[in-house]
């Protein structure tokens, strides 16, 4: 019998029920240096501040739909230029899900969005669920752009959306100039250069966004130190973020998250500073690592750090590696591969300088043991 209930499940798509939902992992009594969250929280005064500021919302109303106080901030913040347009988005994950609306076209399936492997996983896992074909490029050895392989794929066929994360997650570096500007040029259409990591790696291609009409820049608060917040912007040509904006539902950023933003980019000294202890931490963390025989740390410009734990290591098992930190009370990420760029890679969010000194106790301690 087909009951109301079947049917539905049927009715939901192929795609959407083999998925499996987006895991997080729990935290809960450790230290947890797994989302490439900032670690520092607010000054007190700031926080007190900013409770009178939240307390004052009229929840009652519907937010500002087009929440132009806290974009006129952005585009100042973020030094947006003048001549570009932004729009905002419930996180930047949000904006990558407008983009591939934008986009899908079910009487086409030609559409496609291409990105980088390993690269951030939202890219794929979105263009599945509006119904696109992704293709993913593999990096080189030294997660560098296989440019003849890129050049090639955006020949045959001529992706909608090129995505490239600058620095890349979870590879931690930035790609060559020279290749994104060529990809650039080459691309028959859009191209978003997600600049998620931006606090740590001191190098945009904001101001270039002049230079290419197909260029979109897209930054994020998360990283900066708001994760909680959900907020994102996407930056490019006035024509192209008109359409995009269509696509945005009518009240995506919310009364809270428009008052605390605006009041912390009031402030936003606070958080470069932090993002610049951050890379501090970084170089320390770095240094104390590659230190450590049995692994191979790669270099990062982001406010994380991926490494391989080597076969010839006493404990050659990076779950085994991974599952000790864990015991000593730190969590960080599995990336879990048998093969390929990523084989026995684990990755590990920079915190502060007793959280990082707790890591590389746990980390000494399981490569050792
Ligand atoms: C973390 C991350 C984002 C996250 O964006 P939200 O604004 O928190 O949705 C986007 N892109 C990359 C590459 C990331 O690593």
């Amino acid at each position: 019998m087909n009951s109301p209930l079947k049917n539905s499940l049927r009715l939901i798509r192929e795609v959407v029920r083999q998925a499996r939902a987006y895991h997080v992992a729990d935290a809960s009594g450790l230290i947890k240096l797994d989302a490439m969250e900032n670690p520092y929280n607010l000054p007190d005064d700031l926080r007190r501040k900013l409770q009178e500021k939240l307390g004052a919302a009229e929840l009652n109303r519907y937010p500002d739909p087009a929440a132009a106080a806290l974009r006129k901030k952005l585009l100042q913040v973020m030094q947006v230029p003048e001549s570009k347009s932004i729009v905002l988005g419930n996180g930047s994950d949000e904006l990558i899900q407008m983009l591939a609306m934008a986009v899908a076209d079910h009487n086409n399936s030609d559409i496609c969005v291409m990105s980088f492997e390993p690269g951030f996983v939202m890219y794929k896992i979105i263009a599945d669920f509006v119904g696109i074909n992704y293709v993913g490029i593999p990096l080189n050895d030294d997660f560098s752009l296989d440019m003849p392989a890129t050049r090639l794929a955006i020949a045959q066929l001529k992706p909608a959306l090129i995505f490239i994360a600058y620095p890349n997650n979870p590879s931690a570096n930035c790609y060559r100039e020279l290749d994104i500007e060529e990809i650039i040029s080459l691309a028959p259409s859009m191209v978003i250069l997600d600049e998620a990591y931006h606090p740590f790696a001191q190098t945009s291609f904001m101001r270039r966004l002049t230079e290419f009409d197909n260029l979109l820049v897209m930054r994020t608060v998360s990283k900066l130190g708001l994760a909680g917040l959900r907020l994102g912007l996407l930056c490019g040509h006035p024509d192209i973020i008109n359409e995009i904006d269509k696509i945005r539902l009518p009240y995506n950023i919310n009364v809270l998250t428009q008052i605390a933003a605006g009041f912390m980019l009031d402030n936003v000294e606070i958080l470069n500073q932090q993002a610049k202890s951050i890379r501090e931490q970084r170089s320390r963390l770095l240094n104390a690592m590659r230190a450590i025989p049995g692994l191979e740390v790669f270099p990062s410009q982001a406010n994380f750090i991926l490494f391989r734990v080597l076969d010839n290591a006493k404990n050659n098992s990076a779950n085994d590696v991974f599952e000790s930190i864990k015991r000593s009370g730190v969590l960080i990420k599995n990336m879990r591969a048998d093969s390929g760029l990523l084989r026995n890679c684990l990755r590990v969010t920079v915190g502060t300088a007793e959280e990082n000194q707790a890591f590389l106790d746990a980390l000494e301690k399981a490569v050792n043991s």
